[in-house]
């Protein structure tokens, strides 16, 4: 892998967890905005978190497909090069966890 290929994996997959973000941030906000209006809110706030522990568990599985699916796990020890693990991989060009080499600079 080279450097600017990582930088775009990256960025893709962000703008699929900001997606998931805005939909559990929605969910979240949205629905304890509802439950002002709603009768018999103890129930309703029982079946709001019962879809908020759904949607962060689906959420969660896809999070880790999508990881694999843009490459941006290590090949070593198989931890997401994404956060501050991936800004160390992009400014070294070695995984931020376990040191592997991930992209190398072909003009050098
Ligand atoms: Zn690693």
């Amino acid at each position: 892998m080279t450097l600017p290929e990582l930088v775009e994996r990256q960025r893709a997959f962000r703008r699929g967890e900001h997606w998931m973000t805005a939909a559990l941030l929605t969910t979240l906000f949205g629905g304890m905005l509802v439950a002002v209006f709603v009768k018999g809110g103890r129930l309703y706030l029982l079946g709001l978190f019962l879809v908020l522990g759904l949607e962060f568990v689906a959420f969660g599985l896809l999070w880790m497909r999508s990881l694999s699916g843009y490459g941006l796990r290590c090949p070593s020890c198989r931890r997401p090069l994404t956060g501050l693990p991936g800004q160390i991989t992009v400014a070294t060009g070695r995984c931020g966890n376990c040191g592997t080499t991930i992209w190398s600079d072909e003009a050098r």
